[in-house]
């Protein structure tokens, strides 16, 4: 499942495809995705200019030329494939249309971008641009985790007097936007902190000190993904999956990446989703 570094991935991967092009013609294939789309969406897509290409937690936005903003999800396993047009060296030619091909943007330039997903918990949506906060998807995120809200201010006072674990807590969507189960185990690990430790009971210093953790952690892997988009995406003209090295997620009985730890990851179920972690360094 994409997390919020495969998503900004893939929006720098779009961005010199979309801003500023024109879609001449939009192709649904089907009435939708994990909801159904907005009616008639490719005659609202049809002729708009894309004017800016941005992200809120794990959706990116398109701003219109028409006054609407286009949300796209990826959900668990959407793919944006982009072809007709040169990326680095490559060229890439338009492939057959596949059958999971749900919605074509056929960009004036000759590029045309594909939403391909598999599994259908994707989703598309449109809606008036600068209403972000009306959005439901949108409406009640917390801070974007890598922007000037997300301080250490606001997290201490989120996670004072809570009783849920620290997991829980930063996987909750109103504290922090866009983190998910992968880089929360990340987080924990390089901060020491246990996975089951109550939010509520780690002291403030500590508290304060994941804000950064978080940003790097985060960064590193957003780092990552645009090595990937310079080498892996221009031999594929796929988006958004990238290999990542993980130091917990993942690596169940391997020593822990700490130096000088001799502890063991550990994998445990929390809230129905697997937590890694070092018991022996994670406290
Ligand atoms: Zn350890």
């Amino acid at each position: 499942m994409p997390e919020l570094p495969e998503v900004e991935t893939v929006r720098r991967g779009l961005e010199p495809v979309m801003a500023g092009a024109v879609i001449a013609r939009a192709e649904v294939r089907r009435a939708g995705l994990r909801w159904p789309f907005p009616a008639r969406m490719a005659e609202r897509l049809t002729g708009a200019r894309v004017e800016r290409l941005r992200r809120r937690s794990k959706y990116i936005l398109a701003d219109l030329s028409t006054g609407e903003t286009l949300l796209i999800h990826l959900g668990m396993s959407g793919r944006m494939l982009i072809s007709g047009t040169m990326l680095g060296e490559f060229h890439h030619d338009h492939p057959a249309p596949e059958k999971h091909d749900h919605v074509v943007l056929h960009m004036d330039t000759g590029a045309r971008i594909t939403f391909n997903d598999a599994r259908r918990f994707g989703a598309m949506d449109l809606f008036p641009t600068g209403e972000d906060d009306a959005h439901p998807l949108l409406a009640r995120l917390g801070p974007e985790p890598l922007g000037n809200a997300f301080n250490e201010r606001h997290l201490v006072a989120a996670l004072a007097g809570r009783n849920t674990p620290i997991k829980a807590a930063l996987l909750d969507q109103h504290i922090v936007a866009g983190l998910g189960n992968i880089y929360v185990c990340e987080v924990l690990h390089r901060a020491g902190i246990s996975p089951r430790r109550k939010a509520g009971r780690i002291a403030a210093a500590r508290a304060a000190a994941l804000v950064p953790i978080i940003r790097d952690v985060l960064g590193e892997a957003i780092a990552s993904g645009g090595s990937s988009l310079r080498d892996y995406r221009q031999a594929s003209g796929e988006l958004g999956y990238f290999q990542h090295a993980f130091r917990v997620y993942g690596r169940e009985g391997a020593a822990c990446a700490t130096p000088d730890c001799t502890g063991t990851i550990r994998r445990i179920v929390q809230s129905g989703r697997s937590s890694f972690y070092c018991p022996r360094c994670q406290r």
